[in-house]
């Protein structure tokens, strides 16, 4: 498998997208509509949201089937407005999704806190207690893994914290859902999940949510708390595809250490390769560098005619050198960044393919050297 951009998207299952056909052609009839053909669906939805919410320690009513976390992000922050407008803070890491950081722009202008963070990009909770006490704090955010690095954030021993001192505390777990076990979400009063990063369709998620929060007026669908159709072929096969990760996430693998072994023969190959967040707890198939030479695109270019796909940070920022939420929060240059490149692998991925990935950098590392010494010798 040569796509390494899974941290953007993956690609869809067989069982889910079996299901998702077969739910598009057959149960496309209305949840809410009063016959038999859309009664059989609800029922079924409920009880799909009743075994997921089983699996997450919540209660079946703290789930709201969402078009993604774009969305449940968006709602979060609309919810806290009127608090916003009452003066009170948010708290939140400088390097969150633009859907969660341009709402808190939107709605808290002034009045966001930013929590400190280490050279690794890991937030640090030294002085959280004091930050919480000091800044009449309503609402904290704290992603759960960071998209561009893979940087494993504390946001555990926030959501305790914030739970004892009674502050709503919401998790972006995007990154994290369909990668790593997903016990201690039930600390988090919200968090927000994301289908098409754990190989279910696009346009669906979840946000679990233990206050009664309307996200979206104009409908009783979700129990009042987002109006609208619910997508009951994309739910359906969401929740296939979550079924058949969910297994894998608490089985033994040594999948960090084939990132690893990459990363040391990447140093070997390019010593002057800057590896973030390589100290830190990481996502397992994460891994984003600055390179010393030639620009990403370049390299992006060469290694896809090479049949690998790699990104130049996350797909949010792709394009807009200087956008990077991680390299700015991590004081990166900008010509620093635009040397970046992150590689995502997802569950498919073997050793082998880790290796492989690793010979089509040292290849291309190989022609792009070539071609400038070339065009130094034409230019001279
Ligand atoms: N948060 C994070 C951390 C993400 O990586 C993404 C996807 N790039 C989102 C939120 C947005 O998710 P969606 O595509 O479901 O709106």
């Amino acid at each position: 498998m040569a796509y390494f951009d899974n941290n953007a998207t993956t690609s869809i299952s067989e069982n889910a997208l079996e299901v998702y056909r077969r739910a598009l052609a057959e149960d496309w009839h209305n949840p809410s509509s009063p016959y038999r053909s859309s009664a059989r669906i609800r029922a079924g939805m409920e009880l799909e949201r009743e075994e997921l919410a089983k699996d997450l320690g919540l209660k079946k009513e703290e789930i709201i089937f969402t078009s993604g976390a774009t969305e449940a992000n968006n709602g979060v922050f609309a919810h806290f407005a009127t608090q916003a407008n009452a003066g009170l803070c948010c708290l939140v890491s400088p390097f969150e999704h633009p859907s969660i950081l341009e709402p808190a722009r939107y709605w808290f202008k002034d009045k966001i806190r930013y929590l400190p963070i280490d050279q690794e990009g890991r937030v640090v909770l030294d002085s959280i207690e004091k930050l919480l006490s000091e800044n009449n704090i309503c609402f904290v955010s704290l992603m759960a893994a960071n998209n561009e690095t893979g940087v494993l954030q504390p946001w555990k021993e926030l959501a305790e914290i914030c739970l004892s001192k009674g502050v709503f505390f919401h998790c972006d777990a995007t990154q994290w859902i369909g990668k790593l076990p997903s016990d201690g979400f039930d600390l988090c009063s919200s968090f927000s999940v994301s289908a098409h990063k754990f190989s279910g369709p696009k346009g669906v998620g979840w946000f679990a949510c233990k206050e009664p929060i309307s996200m979206q007026l104009g409908g009783e669908q979700e129990m009042s708390k987002r109006g609208g159709t619910e997508n009951y072929p994309a739910i359906i096969s969401m929740l296939t595809a979550w079924k058949d990760v969910r297994f894998q996430l608490n089985s033994p693998t040594n999948r960090t250490e084939w990132r690893d072994q990459f990363e040391k023969s990447l140093i070997n190959l390019i010593p002057a390769v800057k590896i973030l967040g390589l100290n830190s707890p990481r996502l397992w198939n994460t891994s984003m560098f600055v390179l010393p030479d030639f620009e990403n695109l370049s390299w992006v270019g060469k290694l896809d005619k090479l049949g690998f796909s790699v990104s130049t940070g996350s797909a949010c920022s792709t394009g807009k050198a200087g956008h990077s939420g991680i390299a700015q929060s991590m004081g990166l240059s900008t010509s620093e960044v635009r040397r970046l490149i992150r590689v995502s692998s997802y569950w498919e991925h073997g050793e082998s393919d880790w290796v492989h990935l690793l010979s089509a950098f040292e290849q291309v590392s190989k022609e792009l050297h070539k071609e400038a010494s070339y065009s130094s010798v034409i230019s001279f």
